[in-house]
């Protein structure tokens, strides 16, 4: 395990402020978070820089930057954030930070050796306010629906019908990375059957895959 990680981490989160982050609540919880935790050992060095990297199975751990906005992003809806699912946990961090800022995370994911990884750290972290699920995160997760926010972080083709309907109708908030080898991150507002969409610029994650689980 890394050891004094915390001048690092401060660091980061210095940076992220200076790169636009405004929220505090989401740098301090950024800061707080020992993101060297939810990476291969060999890799432990680089988990203070502002960069996604490898996780196995083809995937990574999301780049800082797009964890803290698409994090200040939900937290900017007009409602409070309280039941939240999340689309892609991977290594767990994205859903570490949610669940230290809403009151319940749903996190979806399709490779059962990643989740099973995220599973742990969430104990180590002393995390309980997380459920997790081993599925297809295009379909959601109905029977924990409505939710306030989702939050995707694999890029689809194409917004997911399912998790449109997944949202509560007053005012829930989708956070998600929309395109193939050009994307952006697109923020839906539910309101009854309208669906209110902006976007926040270009973004690149890994593809939200269709088909059986791996
Ligand atoms: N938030 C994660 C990002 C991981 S990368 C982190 O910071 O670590 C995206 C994740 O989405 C990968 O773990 C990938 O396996 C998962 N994923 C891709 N397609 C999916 C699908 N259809 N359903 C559920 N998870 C999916």
């Amino acid at each position: 395990m890394l050891k004094n990680y915390q001048g690092q981490a401060r660091k980061l989160a210095q940076l992220l402020q200076q790169a636009g982050i405004v929220d505090t609540r989401v740098l301090q919880v950024m800061e707080s978070t020992p993101r060297h935790s939810f990476m291969p050992e060999s890799l432990t060095h680089k988990a203070y820089e502002n960069t996604a990297l490898p996780i196995g199975n083809g995937q990574t751990i999301s780049q800082p930057f797009i964890v803290a906005k698409m994090t200040e992003l939900l937290l900017a809806a007009e409602r409070p954030m309280v039941n939240v699912l999340e689309i892609g946990t991977g290594s767990g961090y994205q859903t570490a930070i949610l669940a230290q800022l809403v009151q319940k995370v749903y996190s979806v994911e399709r490779i059962s050796s990643l989740q099973y990884q995220a599973k742990r750290r969430m104990k180590l972290l002393d995390l309980h306010n997380i459920q997790m699920k081993h599925g297809d995160g295009w379909e959601g997760w109905q029977s924990k629906a409505p939710y306030d926010g989702i939050l995707v972080t694999a890029a689809a083709s194409r917004v997911p019908e399912a998790l449109l309907s997944q949202l509560d109708p007053a005012g829930g908030r989708l956070i998600i990375p929309v395109g193939d080898s050009q994307q952006e991150l697109k923020i839906i507002e539910r309101y009854g059957d309208e669906y209110r969409q902006q976007t926040s610029g270009g973004v690149r994650f890994v593809p939200l895959v269709q088909g059986e689980l791996a």
